[in-house]
C-alpha cells in the first residue's frame, strides 16, 4: 500500500472514532415544557431545558437548542418537576433479596428517582446495590444509606448492630467507616439514652449526619444539642407539647410508665408549648422526616380493607407475609386504644403546618418497607405527599419537602434537586401542575433519569416486568 493511501485510511479511521466519541455524549431536548422551580414556586412557561447526557446544560427557548438535540421530547402543557427523594425506606428481608431488586424500576415509574434507605437487614445488599446503579450497571434509583443502624443488645430488628459499651460503639463506628455508608441511624429499643448520646456524639465526630428515633430516657433536646440531624418520625413531636424533662425524669425514676407517657403526650399536649420548640430545633438545624402514612394504616385498620389493592401486583407473597406481625401485634387493643391511635394520628399530622412554618427542615419518606404494613414501596411515598396535603401544608411546600429538601439535607444541593443549569438531569414530566394539588405527582407523563427518557409506554412496561416478576417469584417459592 503507498504512503498516500495508507494516510487516507489512517484519516478514515480517526474519522470514525471522532465519530464514534460525539456520538457517546448525548443531548437531549424536553421541550414547550412549564418548568418548575421549587426554590421559589415559579414557572417557566413553554422552555426547553436542555441535557447533555445525565447534566441539565441549558434551559432556554426550543429555537436556541433544536438544532443541539439528538432526541426530542415535547411535554406541551406538561409540567417538569425535579425528580422526588423518598427520605426513608426500608430495602429489607434477608430472603426478599429478588422481591426488592425487582422493585427499584418501581420507584422510577413513580417518579421517585432517588432514595434514603434508613438501614435494615440486608444494607451489605443495599451498599453493593448502591454502587452498581451509581456505576450504571443497574437501573434504580439513586441510593443513599445508613448501611446497618446502631442498637443495644437483643433488639428486635434484624441486622442491628449491637453495642453495650464505648468501646463496641468505636468498632461498629470503624466498621461503618469501612462500608462508606452515606449517614448514621440509631434506634432505641435496647440502646440506653447515655450510649445514644454517646453514639451521636461520636457518629457527629466522624463527619456523619445522625438521624434517629428518640429514647424515653433521653430528651429530643438532649439530641438536639449534640447535632442529630434529623427525626425519623413526627411522632416523637407530640413530646414537645409536654415537658419532656419531667416524663424522661420521671420514667427513669420508675414513677411513669412508658405507655402512659404516651397517653399524656397525647391529652396535655400543648400546641404553643410544642410550636415554640419547634422553633429551638429550627435553629438548631434538626430536620424531621415525618413518615405519616405508617402510622395512619395502622390507626385506620380497621375502616379500610387493603384486600384489593392494586398495589399488591408487585409484591410476592412472601414479601407480603411480613405484614402480619403489626397487625397481630394489634389485635388486642381495646376500643379505646383504637381510638387514642387515631386520635394521636390525627395531632401528629396536625403538627405539619406548625413545623413548616417554625423553619425546621421536612424531608418527606414513606417508612416503606416489607415490616411496615401496607406501607407500599414508591406509591406510599405519593400517598404521604397527599396526607402533608391534608394536613394543611401548601403544595410548594410539600413539593420541595420531595424533592430539594432531600437534597439539602444529604448536602447534595450543589449538584442535585432542583432544575437549573449543572445539575443532574433527575426530571419528572407532568400532566398537571402539582402547585395546585399535589397530587399531580399521580400523573407522570414521563421520567428522565440516569440518562434516559422514559416515556409512558416505558414506564408502564416497567410496572408490567414488575408485576411478571412477582408471579414468576411466587410461583418458583410454591
Ligand atoms: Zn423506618
Amino acid at each position: 500500500m503507498s504512503l498516500k493511501k495508507l494516510k487516507f485510511l489512517f484519516t478514515l479511521v480517526s474519522f470514525f472514532v471522532l465519530q464514534d466519541a460525539n456520538s457517546q455524549s448525548k443531548n437531549i431536548l424536553i421541550y414547550n415544557a412549564n418548568v418548575i422551580d421549587v426554590k421559589t414556586g415559579a414557572i417557566k412557561h413553554n422552555k426547553a431545558i436542555l441535557i447533555e447526557n445525565q447534566t441539565i446544560k441549558g434551559i432556554d427557548t426550543f429555537k436556541k437548542y433544536k438544532k443541539l438535540a439528538s432526541e426530542k421530547i415535547d411535554a406541551k402543557g406538561k409540567f417538569v418537576i425535579p425528580g422526588l427523594w423518598d427520605m426513608h425506606i426500608h430495602i429489607e428481608g434477608q430472603d426478599l433479596v429478588e422481591d426488592n431488586k425487582a422493585l427499584f424500576p418501581v420507584f422510577i415509574a413513580h417518579g421517585i428517582t432517588t432514595v434514603r434507605d434508613a438501614a435494615s437487614d440486608l444494607g451489605l445488599q443495599v451498599l453493593k446495590w448502591r454502587d452498581e446503579i451509581n456505576d450504571d450497571k443497574l437501573l434504580g434509583p439513586t441510593i443513599y444509606t445508613a448501611g446497618r443502624k446502631l442498637e443495644g443488645l437483643n433488639s428486635i430488628w434484624k441486622g442491628d448492630l449491637e453495642i453495650e459499651n464505648e468501646a463496641q460503639l468505636t468498632q461498629m463506628l470503624d466498621y461503618l467507616d469501612s462500608l462508606k455508608v452515606d449517614f448514621v441511624k440509631i434506634t432505641e429499643n435496647t440502646l440506653k439514652g447515655d450510649l445514644f448520646l454517646k453514639s451521636v456524639i461520636e457518629a457527629k465526630k466522624r463527619g456523619y449526619l445522625v438521624t434517629g428515633h428518640v429514647p424515653y430516657d433521653l430528651t429530643i433536646n438532649d439530641l438536639a444539642n449534640e447535632g442529630f440531624s434529623a427525626i425519623e418520625h413526627a411522632s416523637y413531636l407530640l413530646r414537645l407539647g409536654n415537658d419532656e424533662i419531667t416524663a424522661k425524669t420521671s420514667i427513669l425514676k420508675g414513677t411513669l410508665t412508658k405507655a402512659q407517657a404516651e397517653k399524656d403526650f397525647l391529652i396535655k399536649f400543648n400546641q404553643e408549648k410544642a410550636t415554640r420548640a419547634y422553633a429551638e430545633l429550627a435553629k438548631k438545624n434538626v430536620a424531621v422526616c415525618p413518615t405519616l402514612i405508617g402510622g395512619k394504616q395502622l390507626a385506620y385498620l380497621d375502616e379500610n380493607n387493603h384486600k384489593n389493592d392494586d398495589f399488591q401486583k408487585y409484591l410476592t407473597k412472601r414479601f407480603m407475609s411480613n405484614y402480619q406481625w403489626r397487625i397481630d401485634r394489634m389485635a388486642n387493643e381495646t376500643a379505646e386504644q383504637k381510638q387514642q391511635r387515631k386520635e394521636r394520628y390525627q395531632l401528629i399530622a396536625k403538627q405539619l403546618p406548625y413545623v413548616q412554618k417554625s423553619g425546621m427542615l421536612i424531608i418527606a419518606g414513606s417508612d416503606c418497607a416489607a415490616l411496615n404494613t401496607f406501607v407500599y414501596p414508591a406509591a406510599s411515598l405519593l400517598e404521604e405527599l397527599d396526607l402533608f396535603q391534608k394536613s394543611g401544608m401548601r403544595p410548594l411546600e410539600i413539593l420541595q419537602s420531595a424533592t430539594m429538601n432531600g437534597a439539602k439535607f444529604m448536602g447534595k444541593f450543589e449538584k442535585s434537586g432542583s432544575i437549573d443549569i449543572g445539575k443532574v438531569a433527575d426530571l419528572v414530566i407532568l400532566d398537571e401542575n402539582p402547585l395546585n394539588d399535589i397530587n399531580a405527582v399521580n400523573k407522570t407523563f414521563g421520567v428522565f433519569t440516569k440518562g434516559q427518557y422514559f416515556d409512558k409506554n416505558a414506564l408502564n412496561e416497567m410496572l408490567n416486568q414488575a408485576a411478571k416478576k412477582k408471579t414468576e417469584l411466587d410461583k418458583s417459592r410454591e
